[in-house]
């Protein structure tokens, strides 16, 4: 099964991917997370990309369609990915990689909802950094303040979850990624989730979206 999320940050993609590989046994693609864990490497990539992602920009694509042909080898039997593709250009990359590979994308869920109520879950957002899990302080608060439950590790709220950083993406993801959506729904791939629904019922219906999809194709 290959699955990609599109959507506005904030919309409950990382959390939703997580589940969605639990329950079918997928590769999880993140590019934003492998991006931060390349600059915590002190890699020429994670150096690259730093500059653009602290001011709210996109990569550009060509790194990151570099690094999705990588992360592709070791997805072979299914992925779901979130946070790619973000540009027509990214899309039409993944389209080509896949018809070489033979494989269909089986869907394109996008997570749509009222923005300020997207805005504010970001800033009640704590991340850990060694693994991208997500609390929400409001409605998904960690047991301990600050500390993530499974890890016992420290929670932190991510520099480009700010206010000033956070405008900037959601008027990136307008101009740059929106187009995405006109994009798979011409190819009869898209399928549209309620972003503000609970988190048991944004995953019960990818759930049930992505198991109709696959057996079409
Ligand atoms: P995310 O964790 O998905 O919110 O991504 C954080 C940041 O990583 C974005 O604001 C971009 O700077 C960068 N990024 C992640 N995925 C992509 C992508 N597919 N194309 C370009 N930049 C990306």
């Amino acid at each position: 099964m290959r699955v990609i999320f599109l959507g506005p940050p904030g919309a409950g993609k990382g959390t939703q991917a997580r589940i969605l590989r639990d329950r079918f046994g997928l590769e999880q693609i993140s590019t934003g997370d492998i991006l931060r864990d390349n600059f915590a490497r002190g890699t020429k990539l994670g150096t690259q990309a730093q500059t653009f992602m602290k001011r709210g920009q996109l990569v550009p694509d060509d790194l990151v369609i570099e690094m999705i042909e990588h992360e592709l080898e070791r997805a072979r039997d299914g992925f779901v990915m979130d946070g790619f593709p973000r540009t027509v250009a990214q899309a039409q990359a993944l389209d080509a990689l896949l018809a070489r590979r033979r494989v269909p994308l089986d869907a394109a869920i996008f997570f749509s909802g009222d923005r300020s109520a997207l805005i504010a879950r970001l800033a009640a957002r704590w991340t850990n950094p060694r693994n991208g899990r997500t609390y929400n302080a409001l409605t998904n608060p960690p047991k301990v303040a600050g500390i993530d439950d499974e890890d016992g590790g420290e929670l932190v709220q991510r520099e480009d979850d700010r206010a000033e950083t956070v405008t900037k993406r959601l008027e990136v993801y307008d101009r740059q990624t929106r187009p995405l959506v006109e994009y798979y729904r011409r190819a009869g791939k898209l399928v549209e989730v309620d972003a503000l629904a609970s988190v048991k019922a944004v995953a019960d219906r990818i759930a049930a979206a992505v198991g109709a999809q696959h057996a079409r194709s």
